[in-house]
């Protein structure tokens, strides 16, 4: 499957929920969702009624597009979700949570996954003062993210810092605002991560 260039407001529509998907634009009164509360397309308006399946597909395509994973590598974090101990739907999304792109943006160094994948993907950071370019990358506990010296006077990442605390930085990373440097303190807990996710569908979904 190739990745998705249509409109990303046009994916929050389908799923009826703010996936954040264009960073400051999310948090303004021009967000698609808020002035168009209706599906996408000819029949959007109509009242859509789901079968169980249905809803179990939807739940998946949602986490998918929320953290910009594919088909294929969701399906090999779940499988790793499903091998690790605990409750597989909390393993799966801590995984996801633990991608290094997701993290740079949790941190407040980018208003989007997506325009963290490409600080990351144009090595914009370091982890552990050591280069990686890889955004799926799988952070643990105490790694220490740093936005590259050259890198700080980049435009967008430094209002991006600047607007960080407006957006919020959860508890479990620490921000040194002034040296562009986030270290991971823990790893989220289910009941901690706010948006509206039922991992409990994607189990059943990928169970059959
Ligand atoms: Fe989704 Fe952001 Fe577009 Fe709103 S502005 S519909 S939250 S991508």
């Amino acid at each position: 499957m190739a990745r998705y260039i249509g409109s990303k407001c046009r994916l929050c529509r389908r799923e009826n929920t703010k996936l954040f998907l264009k960073g400051e634009r999310c948090y303004t009164d021009s967000c698609a969702l808020d002035r168009r509360q209706y599906a996408p397309g000819q029949h959007g308006q109509k009242r859509a009624k789901f079968s169980a399946y249905g809803e179990q597909l939807r739940e998946k395509q949602k986490v998918k597009r929320i953290y910009g994973v594919l088909e294929k590598q969701f399906r090999n974090y779940f499988h790793k979700a499903a091998q690790k101990k605990g409750v597989t739907g909390e393993n799966l999304i801590e995984m996801l949570e633990s991608r290094f792109d997701n993290m740079l943006y949790r941190l407040g160094f980018a208003t989007s996954r997506t325009e963290a994948r490409q600080l990351i993907r144009h090595r914009h950071c370091t982890v552990n003062n050591r280069q990686v370019d890889i955004p799926s990358y799988l952070l643990k506990v105490g790694d220490v993210i740093q936005v590259r010296e050259k890198s700080r006077s980049i435009a967008r990442i430094k209002e991006s810092v600047e607007t960080a605390q407006q957006r919020g930085i959860p508890g479990w990373v620490e921000i040194e605002a002034a040296n562009f440097l986030g270290k991971i303190i823990a790893l989220p807990k289910r009941e901690e991560i706010t948006m509206p996710i039922k991992e409990q569908l994607i189990v059943e979904l990928y169970s059959k």
